[in-house]
């Protein structure tokens, strides 16, 4: 299994998981943007949002209900914070399994497009 997200999720490359359920694990990202930068995945492989099959909705779902989970455990479900998708070359993805970027602790600005 050469897909470093998936590794992580199997365990196979230690991280500190800082949540996890059977479809999802989040870890914190290696170069953070933000006092908490945080990376929600899919256990299972997809590679993008673009990728997402039509019985992925669960799946979808249980993303996002986990980003709010580590938004809350990280204590900025009040002070607000981000939840980003990158998707393919011009979305900025670099790493092709898809995650949910959560990030917060500082003001945060504009759309993340620059
Ligand atoms: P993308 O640009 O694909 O939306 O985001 C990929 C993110 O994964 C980047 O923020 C990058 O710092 C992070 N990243 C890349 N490789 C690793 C890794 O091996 N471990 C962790 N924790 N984060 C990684
Ligand atoms: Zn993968």
């Amino acid at each position: 299994m050469s897909c470093i997200f998936c590794r992580i999720a199997a365990g196979e490359i230690p991280s500190k998981l800082v949540y996890q359920d059977d479809q999802v694990v989040a870890f914190p990202d290696i170069h953070p943007a933000a006092p908490v930068h945080i990376l929600v995945v899919p256990r299972k492989h997809v590679q993008s949002v673009a990728h997402l099959a039509d019985g992925d909705g669960e799946l979808a779902g249980r993303l996002l209900l986990a980003a709010r989970t580590v938004a809350e455990q990280a204590g900025v479900a009040q002070s607000g914070y981000r939840v980003i998708i990158n998707i393919g070359d011009e979305g900025g993805q670099t790493v092709p399994h898809l995650h949910l970027h959560v990030i917060g602790g500082k003001q945060l600005t504009g759309h993340g497009t620059a």
